[in-house]
């Protein structure tokens, strides 16, 4: 009987196919009526979420993903040419969203956000705002607010920087951090997690300090591990900021860590335990400093970061395990950073990514230690080889002199003439004062001179390129799993994220 069901079904199906099929021309057209006939017969299957997990890999499109599933696969699967999959590729529903703003085909993340968290284009730098810089929009985490959803959001960077900004608050631009701040503390939302705050005191710091309004607000804010490991569903409204803060109120790099760092995926977690009711919940978790490692071409640190990321979805995979029919789990970019390739120039069809391990730090920390060298150096007495242990401690590289020059194993490490050349070039503007230096925004990016040609000489032996200091305009993958998770499919806009969440949760 079921099978007969079926063909009848299918039968339907085609028929209304057909039928609306006559009269369409374009490609456009004709898969548009598709699309409406195949929702007249019920196929897309749409199921409110109770649960809705919305990540964002600032920065990270298919490069960024596909690089890190090259990396981990290349040191797991040793001379083999294997990926290792992150959690988040496996998902059943792929989508693919393109990130043009309103005035540019390459995107910042203010613009971006605003586009998947309240479905508008908007200028770059403008946060919950439509282009016009006036027109406010209502947010996907504001409506679900209304509907009686709790609502988190977690980033690896300050809570007023412009991703999670665009999730509550409404301003010309992202810079304005102290109003973002306020309106943080105005939103109600019931977990913010992660960073701290950016000018919580105002540009001049002579305002009331955003933690004290924060408090005012109701917010419980805490940054000891203890306490916010402890933290529940009775805990109220909280404002969870990591111990360990590194750049521009930033959590570290996750490749700067140790075993007791508190980790996106612990904020995830903790942001369940936070938000779990009977009315469901809502949380945007943005791993932010992909972005960053992307800006600085520092293709380790990059790579370890999207690992991290997955590991913060897998909390939510691990809760959808429990929630099956309830749960959907998005997991995105804003936009693509950096220009990044796999396979560049000089390395043709190979890859070499295993020499990336040698990499033990981000070059936020690597520029630490060349502080402590110029602190201590004047710049007429600095040399290059007083580096050379430094270098090979935290990049693996060794001159063609060195002992170990002649391992096999060390064959891609060692530096040739040319990129010696280049580096003691880079020493040179990394001695000079900042506002000394030449050319330095065109061939470092304004970025620490030996630091970033540091990473672009292991980045180019490992086979990995990079074209651009800033962001670039090529789409992002969307994975999605779970509750409605099939209208994901496809390609689409990234206004449409916002506006498939509002379908799927029954929202106007
Ligand atoms: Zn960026």
């Amino acid at each position: 009987m079921k099978k007969i069901k079926n063909i009848i079904v299918l039968g339907l199906s085609s028929l209304l196919i057909m039928s609306s099929l006559v009269g369409c021309s374009t490609t456009n057209e004709c898969l548009e009526q598709i699309k409406e006939s195949q929702v007249n017969v019920g196929q897309v299957n749409i199921k409110k979420p109770k649960y809705v997990f919305l990540f964002i890999g600032d920065g990270m499109s298919h490069t960024q993903v596909n690089a890190a599933q090259v990396y981990n696969g290349t040191i797991k699967n040793k001379d083999k040419v294997e990926l290792e999959k992150l959690g988040f590729t496996q998902f059943p529903v792929i989508g693919n969203a393109t990130t043009q703003n309103a005035t540019s085909f390459i995107t910042d993340s203010a613009a971006a956000a605003t586009s998947i968290a309240g479905g508008v284009k908007t200028q770059s730098g403008v946060i919950g705002l439509a282009a016009d810089k006036k027109t406010k929009t209502e947010t996907i985490a504001e409506k679900l607010k209304k509907e009686g959803y709790k609502v988190g959001i977690v980033s690896s960077v300050a809570l007023n920087h412009a991703t999670p900004a665009a999730f509550y608050a409404h301003t010309k631009s992202r810079g304005n951090y102290y109003d973002i701040a306020q309106q943080m503390a105005n939103s109600d939302f019931d977990y913010f997690a992660g960073g701290a705050l950016l000018n919580p005191k105002g540009l001049d710091k002579n305002q009331k300090d955003a933690f004290d309004i924060l408090k005012e607000k109701g917010y419980n804010i805490t940054d000891n591990k203890d306490e916010i490991m402890s933290l529940n569903s009775e805990s109220g409204k909280v404002y969870a900021i990591n111990p360990q803060i590194q750049d521009s109120s930033a959590m570290e790099y996750s490749i700067d860590t140790d075993k007791d760092s508190l980790m996106l995926n612990d904020f995830v977690k903790k942001g369940i335990d936070v938000l779990k009711n009977d009315k469901g919940f809502f949380m945007m978790v943005e791993s932010g400093k992909i972005d960053w490692a992307g800006h600085a071409n520092d293709a380790m640190t990059n790579i370890s970061d999207v690992s991290e990321l997955d590991k913060a979805v897998n909390e939510a995979v691990k809760f959808a395990d429990k929630h099956s029919d309830e749960t959907l789990i998005l997991v995105t970019g804003d936009h693509e950073t950096g220009g990044m390739s796999i396979g560049q120039a000089t390395t043709g069809y190979d890859t070499a990514f295993d020499i990336l391990q040698n990499q033990k730090i981000s070059y936020v920390e690597f520029n630490e230690l060349l502080n402590k060298y110029k602190e201590k150096t004047k710049e007429k007495d600095g040399k290059l080889e007083d580096l050379l242990p430094i270098i090979k401690e935290n990049f693996g590289l060794i001159t063609k002199d060195d002992k170990d020059a002649l391992k096999k194993d060390n064959k891609n490490l060692v530096i040739s003439d040319y990129e010696y050349k280049k580096l003691q070039d880079a020493f040179k503007e990394t001695m000079k004062e900042k506002d000394k230096r030449k050319e330095g925004e065109v061939i470092y990016g304004n970025y620490e001179p030996l630091s970033v040609t540091l990473t672009h000489i292991i980045n180019n032996k490992a086979g990995i390129g990079w074209t651009s200091y800033s962001h670039t305009g090529v789409p992002v993958p969307v994975y999605a799993m779970g509750a409605s998770s099939e209208v994901f499919n496809g390609s689409y806009d990234n206004t449409d994220i916002f506006k498939k969440l509002v379908e799927v949760c029954g929202l106007k």
